[in-house]
């Protein structure tokens, strides 16, 4: 098994263990990108050798350019580096582990260039999954998910020869840092404390969406795009210890999960071998020493932004777009401390309220509902 990879997002938390399974697996790096994180792309560059690095940022390429001038390493800046990196000719595969909706034009380049999508960015298929679904359709690209319980399903699903003798998709949620919180417990959380998460460590936006809850109605929307199912298909369940990752229920009542260790290299690693599984350097689970394995119904009451989602995912067309960029736009004045922690829910249920709908968008309409949704949340 061998494979080149074009990683977006390579400093952030999913790029950063996407290079240790690169390592461990012996694959090859193409190109690397990040927004602004100059030093430590240019210390993955010196280790991973790819032929392209891209900052975003113009000011960070331009010290980039510096740092690797005695290497062969090319680099480049702006949206468009980060397009070249996603259709870049020498890789075969593209991580996409960017952030945000940035990743939408990107992961949409890299399927026209007949990729393999190793997906981490969800936010992708929330704005724009039906469109994705069906140009990936269109160029033969392969989509495989890279965020855990997607993975877990993608697994589950491994065999299925017939997706109508699926009655239901079960999402795994840990319940994030508040679980049992009341409402009014929740009015005074700061962004430190919602940047604690109890079984994982990723980047500050997923860690204020797992604390909100948001984080689920996302990947349950991901999983409507990903398989194709209605929004009935599909439940959720709180599993606080994050080993039981996500499960398939068939149509004879028999119930497949996919355990681990709470590791994102094993997910990472199974988007690039898949159909085939290699020894990686994912932690192993220790059955007879993990903690007894807890189920239960999630709080739609303190946790309004997963009703709020699967409210966006029943209506269709721009409205989860609309989600997406409202919750973009508030978690950030979260994390700037001019918002509170329920303003997050509040901004993003004005949005939905306040714009309109346009079923079967284009790429452009579904810009349009992200920057409208944005403009309103921040301007309120
Ligand atoms: P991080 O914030 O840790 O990393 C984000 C990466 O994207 C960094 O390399 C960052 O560069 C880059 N970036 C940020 N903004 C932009 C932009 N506007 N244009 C181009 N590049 C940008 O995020 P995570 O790794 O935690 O998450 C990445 C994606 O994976 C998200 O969509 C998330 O939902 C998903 N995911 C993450 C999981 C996790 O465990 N972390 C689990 C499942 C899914 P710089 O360092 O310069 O800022
Ligand atoms: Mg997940």
């Amino acid at each position: 098994m061998r494979r080149r990879i074009s990683l977006l997002g390579s400093t952030g938390s999913i790029g950063r263990q996407t290079l240790d399974v690169a390592a461990a697996c012996g694959f090859s790096v193409a190109a690397l990108t990040a927004h602004r994180s100059g030093a430590l792309l240019e210390e993955q560059a010196r280790r991973f050798q790819p032929e392209l690095a891209v900052c975003v940022d113009p000011a960070a390429a331009a010290d980039l350019k510096v740092r690797l001038a005695d290497t062969p390493v090319r680099v480049a800046s702006g949206p468009e580096g980060l397009l070249e990196a996603a259709a870049l000719p020498s890789a075969d595969t593209v991580v996409t582990a960017v952030v945000g909706v940035a990743g939408l034009e990107p992961t949409l380049a890299a399927i026209r260039a007949g990729k393999r999508i190793a997906l981490a960015n969800k936010e992708t298929l929330v704005c724009a999954g039906e469109l994705v679904m069906d140009q990936a359709e269109a160029h033969g690209a392969e989509i495989v998910p890279v965020d855990s319980e997607h993975s877990a399903i993608f697994q589950c699903l491994q065999g299925c020869r017939d997706r109508g003798e699926v009655r239901r998709l079960i999402l795994t949620a840990s319940g994030g840092p508040f679980f049992g919180w009341s409402r009014e417990a929740l009015a005074g959380v700061t962004p430190a404390q919602a940047l604690k998460h109890p079984n994982w460590s990723m980047g500050a936006k997923i860690t204020v969406d797992s604390a909100t809850l948001m984080n689920k109605g996302l990947e349950y929307i991901e999983a409507m795009r990903l398989y194709w199912m209605p929004p009935e298909k599909i439940s959720i369940v709180v599993h606080r210890e994050s080993i039981v990752h996500s499960l398939v229920e068939y149509c004879d009542n028999a119930v497949l999960a996919q355990l681990g260790a709470p590791d994102m290299r094993l997910p990472i690693q199974y988007a690039l071998t898949w159909p085939e599984r290699t020894p990686g350097p994912a932690q192993p689970l220790d059955l007879l020493n993990c903690p007894s394995l807890t189920f239960q119904a999630p709080d739609y009451d303190a946790f309004p932004c997963l009703g709020l989602a699967l409210e966006a995912a029943r209506t269709g067309g721009t409205a989860t777009a609309v989600l997406n960029g409202a919750n973009e736009a508030a978690v950030a004045l979260f994390l700037e401390e001019k918002l509170s922690f329920p303003g997050i829910a509040e901004r993003v249920g004005l949005a939905l309220k306040r714009l309109p709908v346009v079923q079967k968008p284009s790429l452009e309409e579904i810009l349009e509902a992200d920057r409208a949704a944005r403009a309103l949340v921040t301007h309120l």
